[in-house]
C-alpha cells in the first residue's frame, strides 16, 4: 500500500535519520497494519501514522559520577516519551554500553503497542544509558543510579511517567533509582516498578516476564492441540527472562537445555541447572564458562568461536525456541537450523529477538511464531499491578498475582486469535500484534483531538 513507503520515506528523511532499528520496528508495524487500513480509511484521514511514528518527548541528559578511586566519569542518559495516548507513560530503563538514541526509539516505539496489547491503561517509553555495569562495585553502581536519577527526576511521576527495569536494571538498581527520588522528591510516589519487595514491590513481578512467555507459548500450544511437556526448549539468555522462563519450563514438564550469555553458550542435554545457573547469573554475576566446573557433561562455547551467525543455541534440536537475551540475536542463519532441526514454534522473550529475514522464513515454513509484543507482556502487565498494589495499599499474594498474570496472557492469545478471524490473518500473530495494538492506541489518540 501506498501509504507505507509514503510513511517509511517521511520518517527516513524526518525523525529517523540513521536510526536502524527503530526503522526495522517502523516497517513492521506499518507493513502489519495494512489490513486494518484498508478498512478504516480515518487513519489516513487523521494523519494517525504520521502522528503515532514522532515520540512526544526525547529527553537527552548527562550524567556524571564519582569511581571508587574518585575518578570522574561521564554517561548519556535517555528518556523517550514516545506516547501517552493510553496512559502515563511506562517502559523500563535499560543500562548498557550499546545503549543509544535509536535503541531505545526501538522499544520504546515497540513498548507503545505490547502496553496496548495488555489492555491496560498505560503509554509507551524507555529510557537508559550507555553505562556499563559490568565489573563495578556495588557503591559505584549505587553511586551512577543516584547520578542518573538527579538528571531527569523532574521529567517523571507516578501519573506521568513510570521507570521499570530491563537489561543491566534489576532489583539493587531499581532500589537505588527509586531511594534517590525518594530523596529529592520527599515522596514515596510509584515512579518505578519491579521494586525489592520490601520497597513496595509486587511478589511475581521479577518471574512474570519469564512466566507469562511460557503461559502465552502454552496457551498457543493447547488451541492447537499440542504442549510443550516432556518437549526439549532451547532458551537464549540467562538474565531475568530466561531464567524464568526456564524455571517455568520445569514447572510444566518441559526439558530446557540451553542458556547463553554475552560471552558464551551454554548446552546442558540433561537439562540446565537451575539452580547452579541462578547461582552464577544472580548471585555471584559471573560468567556461563563457570558452569561446566559443575557440570562436566555440558559443553561451553564461547563468543568468539561462533561460526555463521550463529550462538550455538538455535543449531541444537528443538521442539520450542525461546530467544529472550537481547535485539536481532536470531539471524536468518540461525532461522535455517532451526527450521532444518525441524522446530514448531518460536516465542520471543526479548524484545525484536528475531531479524526480518528469520521471520519471513518462519512464516514461509509456517513455523508458529510468538512476537515479543504479546508473549513478553506480563513483566509490564505485572508491573501495572504493582502500580496498583502502590496506590490502594492492598498487596495481592503471589497466587493471586500468578493468577491475573495467566488471565492476562490467556486475554492477549485471545484478542490476538479474534483479531486474526477479523483480518483473515490466519496464524499470523505478528500482524495481529501490530493491529491491535495500533488499533487501540490510534482510537484514543483519534478520541483525545489534535
Ligand atoms: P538481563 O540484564 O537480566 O539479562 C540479559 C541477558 O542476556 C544476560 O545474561 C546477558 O549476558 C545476555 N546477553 C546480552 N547480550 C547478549 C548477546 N548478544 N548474546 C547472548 N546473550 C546476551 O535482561 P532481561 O532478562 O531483563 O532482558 C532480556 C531481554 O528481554 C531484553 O530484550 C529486554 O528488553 C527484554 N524484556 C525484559 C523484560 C523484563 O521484565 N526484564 C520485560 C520485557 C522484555 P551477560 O550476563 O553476560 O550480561
Amino acid at each position: 500500500m501506498e501509504y507505507i513507503e509514503q510513511s517509511m520515506n517521511r520518517a527516513k528523511n524526518g525523525n529517523c535519520k540513521g536510526d536502524t532499528l527503530f526503522f526495522q520496528a517502523l516497517r513492521e508495524v506499518l507493513v502489519s497494519i495494512a489490513p486494518l487500513i484498508e478498512k478504516h480509511p480515518e487513519y489516513l484521514d487523521q494523519h494517525v501514522i504520521d502522528r503515532i511514528m514522532v515520540p512526544n518527548r526525547a529527553i537527552h541528559f548527562k550524567i556524571e559520577w564519582l569511581d571508587d578511586d574518585n575518578v570522574v566519569h561521564v554517561n548519556n542518559g535517555y528518556r523517550i516519551q514516545f506516547n501517552n495516548a493510553l496512559g502515563p507513560y511506562k517502559g523500563g530503563v535499560r543500562f548498557h554500553p550499546s545503549v543509544n538514541p535509536d535503541i531505545l526509539k526501538f522499544l520504546a516505539f515497540e513498548q507503545i503497542f505490547k502496553n496496548a496489547i495488555t489492555g491496560l491503561h498505560i503509554g509507551g517509553a524507555k529510557g537508559g544509558s550507555d553505562f556499563d555495569p559490568k565489573d563495578k562495585s556495588d557503591k559505584e553502581i549505587m553511586k551512577f543510579c543516584q547520578a542518573f536519577m538527579a538528571a531527569f527526576y523532574n521529567s517523571i511521576g507516578a501519573d506521568i511517567d513510570i521507570l521499570g527495569g530491563d537489561i543491566g536494571v534489576g532489583a539493587r538498581e531499581v532500589g537505588y533509582l527509586f531511594g534517590k527520588y525518594k530523596q529529592l522528591t520527599n515522596s514515596y510516589d510509584s515512579i518505578i516498578t519491579s521494586k525489592p519487595l520490601s520497597l513496595g514491590g509486587s511478589l511475581g513481578r521479577i518471574q512474570a516476564t519469564g512466566y507469562g512467555l511460557v503461559y502465552f507459548t502454552q496457551t498457543l500450544l493447547e488451541d492447537r492441540g499440542e504442549t510443550l511437556k516432556g518437549k526439549i526448549c532451547t532458551i537464549s539468555g540467562s538474565g531475568n527472562v530466561a531464567i524464568h522462563a526456564i524455571e517455568k519450563l520445569y514447572d510444566i514438564g518441559a526439558i530446557p537445555v540451553t542458556c547463553s550469555d554475552s560471552r558464551g553458550t551454554i548446552h546442558d542435554s540433561n537439562g540446565i541447572d537451575l539452580e547452579l545457573l541462578k547461582n552464577l547469573k544472580l548471585e555471584r554475576r559471573a560468567s556461563l564458562e563457570y558452569y561446566t566446573l559443575e557440570r562436566k557433561n555440558a559443553t561451553y562455547v564461547k563468543r568468539e568461536n561462533y561460526v555463521q551467525g550463529s550462538s550455538f543455541v538455535w543449531d541444537i534440536p528443538c521442539f520450542a525456541a525461546f530467544p529472550c537475551a537481547t535485539q536481532n540475536e536470531l539471524g536468518e542463519n540461525c532461522a535455517q537450523l532451526l527450521i532444518h532441526n525441524d522446530v514448531k514454534i518460536v516465542a520471543e522473550g526479548a524484545n525484536m529477538p528475531t531479524t526480518p529475514k528469520a521471520i519471513e522464513l518462519f512464516v514461509e515454513n509456517k513455523i508458529l511464531f510468538a512476537p515479543a509484543k504479546a508473549a513478553n507482556a506480563g513483566g509490564v502487565a505485572v508491573s501495572v499491578l504493582e502500580m496498583s498494589q502502590n496506590s490502594s495499599l492492598n498487596y495481592l499474594s503471589s497466587e493471586k498475582v500468578d493468577k491475573r498474570l495467566r488471565d492476562i496472557m490467556s486475554t492477549i492469545y485471545i484478542d490476538l486469535k479474534k483479531t486474526c478471524d477479523e483480518h483473515n490473518l490466519g496464524m499470523d500473530l505478528i500482524s495481529a500484534a501490530n493491529i491491535l495494538g495500533f488499533k487501540r492506541v490510534a482510537d484514543a489518540m483519534i478520541m483525545q483531538g489534535v
